[in-house]
């Protein structure tokens, strides 16, 4: 029976083969399954019906009743349009089609009482609607959805092509009347019932044509309960398999470097939280199991000690461990601190990057071979084909975002055996993507900052204020401290990008000009030498002022810096701002965070500023993020994705409906990991069946 759900689409009446093609290549709708579970995005009541006069251009979809009073062809050319006047008691409205149009006259007449639907706009100061759906009031009445009308989203081409949502809607209709068999169910029944979902052969229909609100819910809350589960369910049990499979290298000592450097060489104490990480992480490396961890901490809430101390105990259990940066100028600053920290306690560090000689290289690999090197810092060049380590017993990954996944998977390579790995992350995932995105990780949080730090104070101005924001410059930089100013750069515009920063330098340096002040400046066009040598007069206080593209944006530490400028702040996303402001605020000193922008700005644009000023919790940030951009952005950003579209849950939005169905999954795999007993013979079914072919992202390797 299930077969039949397996028919190729070009079988359903209203459907050829070029429709097929079409459907399968802009919808990926080859199947009879696939065009069933071709969800709806939104849902139209039908029940409500507007008056004329009540039409404006800002209300989204609406449905009026009324008659024709004529046709008449207007414009020239690409212009050319066949328009009609419809009307009912309180006013006119003018349809406008230009395409279909002979199809459109032969088919309404004047006179005869249509429903008219679709989206109001504006045009020469009258309202219209342009390429309408119209039907009679009768055919409505008679049509199985009387009350919810599920939209379906489609594509430019889908719509040239004359497939619109209502095209969508009568396929799916014709399928339904087809199927005259109950679906059989893709969750155990103790699931369905316990949690008391609607069973799949319903959802499937109401979730297409619900009857009310309620009908839809429930219908969607089932399929999204469904969808997320099994997402859940696959990830932790790549987990648990990877726990049974593979075994970690045990670091049982905590022993000489690791003491050693807790009692003579910690400049500071370390924060509660940091003691907590620090076991949660010895824990897992004394297991016996593989760690594979996500630790998170917001800027400056101190992960490279953490680091640091954790590769002390792979030493000192005689394994090599390495850090990976996303630039060079953070691998460098890491290898700079790392190497501050351990002093004299006698451990070989080297620094290997894009731009290491020939010469280190050879030095550093004969080093890494015969085991003498204990830790390497670098940024991608680490995983080069080439780099081979004798030992390598963890992994660390700095800001993980800018790594993709198959770059995490090469590192499994480098050692005969997986190491440990621990990815760290400055940017606040929340934690329901979190628990999809990273679903197979365990999860660590720094929630607290080192003692002392003063919170940013966060400001806003636009451009007619900005002797005032130079005035406040000059005010800190009198009293010794250091100001960034950072420019935007999108890759789409570049060019452009590079003009604003080249006229915002010669802004700054006529305001603040030499030999009184010194302004340095990095970005993306100039080569390492020139960024090393720029970055160096503003860490060791030389520059006054560092003008820079993002390339700061991650990790870049200079605690004597109060005062980050961020121009054009309307063109940064929220975790972009966030990061940013993390630059500041390191020191004992008050420090601020200025955004700039132009009068003109976005909603959205204004809401990030708003969430800015208002709050300097990472965790509150990343949420309003996701709501403000959506799960799929994000994803984007942490390069990380999913390797295949939600069909109807919003990992934005689904987030309870997720650390339930985590739960959920979990339970059953704690009394069943390997899903033997007959009631979970289905779910290994429905693995297979959705993740079969598709692989998963956590296993990579
Ligand atoms: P991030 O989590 O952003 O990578 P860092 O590791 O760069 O943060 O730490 C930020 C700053 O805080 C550094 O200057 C570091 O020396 C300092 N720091 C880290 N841990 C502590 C602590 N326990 N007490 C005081 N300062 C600390
Ligand atoms: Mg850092």
């Amino acid at each position: 029976m299930e077969d039949f759900l397996d028919t190729n689409i070009t079988y359903l009446s209203g459907v050829g083969p070029r429709r097929a093609e079409l459907l399968g290549r802009e919808a990926g709708i080859h199947t009879f399954r696939d065009l069933l579970y071709y969800f709806p995005y939104r849902y139209v009541d039908r029940t409500r019906f507007y008056k004329i006069h009540e039409l404006d251009p800002d209300l989204p979809y609406v449905q009026i009743r009324g008659s024709i009073t004529g046709f008449s062809s207007e414009g020239y050319g690409a212009g050319r349009r066949l328009t009609a006047d419809f009307r009912d008691e309180t006013g006119t409205v003018r349809l406008v089609w230009f395409k279909g149009t002979r199809w459109i006259t032969s088919t309404y007449q004047p006179g005869v009482e249509y429903i008219v639907f679709g989206k109001p706009g504006i045009f020469n100061g009258m309202i219209n609607i342009i390429h309408p759906e119209i039907d009679t009031a009768e055919k409505i009445e008679k049509s199985i959805n009387a009350g919810l009308q599920a939209q379906y989203s489609t594509t430019e081409n889908l719509k040239n092509h004359y497939v619109t949502s209502k095209t969508i809607s009568r396929l799916v209709e014709s399928l339904l009347r087809q199927i005259r068999y109950r679906i059989p169910e893709t969750l155990p029944s103790f699931l369905v019932s316990k949690y008391r979902l609607m069973d799949l052969h319903d959802a499937l229909f109401k979730v297409h044509f619900p009857s009310g609100t309620d009908e839809m819910e429930r219908a969607r809350y089932r399929l999204k309960f469904e969808e997320l589960f099994y997402i859940q369910l696959n990830l932790l049990r790549y987990k648990v398999n990877r726990n049974i499979r593979t075994k970690g290298f045990v670091f049982s000592n905590v022993g000489q470097y690791f003491n050693d450097f807790y009692h003579n060489y910690l400049p500071f104490s370390l924060t509660g939280a940091q003691k907590r990480v620090i076991r949660e992480i010895r824990k897992d490396l004394g297991s016996g199991r593989q760690m594979n961890r996500l630790l998170q901490g917001d800027v400056g809430s101190g992960k490279t000690l953490v680091a640091l101390m954790c590769m002390l105990i792979a030493i000192d259990n005689g394994y090599q461990a390495c850090l990976m940066a996303p630039t060079e100028i953070l691998a460098s600053q890491h290898y700079q601190t790392i190497l501050k920290l351990l002093g004299d306690i006698g451990l070989e560090v080297d620094l290997l990057t894009g731009s290491s000689t020939k010469k280190v290289r050879r030095d550093i690999d004969e080093k890494l071979r015969g085991g003498t090197l204990n830790i390497l810092i670098g940024t991608h060049a680490l995983i080069e084909e080439n780099v081979r380590f004798r030992n390598l017993g963890l992994v660390i990954i700095d800001e993980q975002h800018r790594f993709g996944v198959a770059q995490r998977a090469k590192l499994w390579e480098k050692s005969p055996d997986p190491p440990h790995v621990l990815v760290m992350t400055a940017t606040p995932i929340p934690r329901t993507l979190a628990m999809t995105v990273y679903g197979d990780l365990d999860v660590s949080v720094i929630d607290e900052l080192p003692p002392g730090r003063i919170p940013v104070k966060t400001m806003h101005f636009t451009e007619p204020e900005r002797n005032k924001v130079f005035g406040f410059i000059r005010n800190q930089i009198s009293t010794g401290r250091q100001i960034f100013i950072v420019y935007p750069l999108i890759r789409e515009s570049e060019k452009m990008d590079y003009r604003d920063l080249e006229d915002g330098w010669d802004t700054i340096t006529r305001a603040f000009p030499a030999p009184e002040y010194c302004v340095s400046i990095v970005h993306g066009r100039m080569s390492t030498a020139e960024k090393d040598a720029s970055m160096k007069l503003f860490k060791d206080g030389t520059a006054h002022i560092l003008v820079a593209t993002t390339v700061i944006e991650v990790g870049v530490d200079i605690p004597n810096a109060t005062v980050m400028i961020i121009e054009s702040a309307e063109r940064f996303g929220l975790s972009q701002l966030h990061q940013l402001r993390g630059r500041v605020g390191r020191g004992a000193e008050q420090s601020y965070c200025i955004l700039m922008s132009s009068n003109k700005m976005s909603k959205e644009a204004a809401k990030r500023i708003e969430v800015m000023i208002r709050t300097n919790d990472g965790f509150e940030i990343a949420e309003t993020d996701l709501q403000l951009r959506g799960p799929g952005d994000i994803e984007g950003t942490l390069q990380s994705g999913i390797p295949f579209d939600l069909r109807i849950a919003n990992l934005g939005k689904d987030g309870q409906i997720i650390e339930y169905v985590r739960n959920i999954a979990g339970e059953i795999l704690a009394n069943d990991p390997m899903l033997e007993s007959s009631e979970n013979l289905i779910l290994r079914t429905e693995l297979k069946r959705v993740f079969g072919t598709r692989q998963s992202w956590s296993n990579i390797s």
